[in-house]
């Protein structure tokens, strides 16, 4: 990424949003890192700026996701997390053992999965497409691991 995001605190003015220092805190903190859960935020911006309640969090990042500020990402069976990367139509790679999440590009200026094969008649606006699978340290990891079943017996 070549541009340089506008600061929290603009961020959120320019969304019509209050400025207060747990969201700045918030914002920083999702920004700064990769698809965090709200756990993780917390303890973020607990660093920041001292005590703030976990429903507190969960409110402001509910606002920042609203106001197109933050993107949240709920892969099945994994908690919510939160991405300060917006408005591209990216895409994610969703390992199944670890969990560990990568961004895809979608196309620059266009996304062509947005125009699906047949729309029937609905005005689309997002395509949430996951890859799922396994990342390179779970591939090397099982690679490593005997296998299971080869005439073994259960336990
Ligand atoms: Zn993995
Ligand atoms: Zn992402
Ligand atoms: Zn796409």
């Amino acid at each position: 990424m070549t541009t340089t995001p506008t600061p929290a605190a603009d961020a959120l003015r320019g969304a019509g949003l209050r400025v207060t220092a747990a969201r700045v805190a918030i914002l920083d903190t999702v920004r700064a890192g990769h698809h965090l859960d709200v756990e993780t935020i917390t303890g973020g911006v607990r660093d920041r700026v001292g005590h703030v309640s976990t429903q507190a969090v969960y409110e402001a990042l509910h606002a920042l996701t609203a106001a197109g500020l933050v993107r949240r990402i709920e892969p099945a069976g994994s908690p919510a997390r939160f991405e300060g990367r917006v408005g591209d139509n990216h895409h994610h790679l969703v390992c199944r053992r670890c969990g560990a999440v990568e961004d895809v590009d979608c196309a620059v200026g266009h996304a062509p999965c947005l125009d699906p094969s047949d729309a029937a008649g609905f005005l689309v606006d997002e395509a949430d497409v996951t890859y799922w699978g396994l990342c390179p340290a779970c591939r090397a990891d099982t690679a490593h691991s005997p296998s299971k079943g080869a005439g073994g017996t259960a336990p």
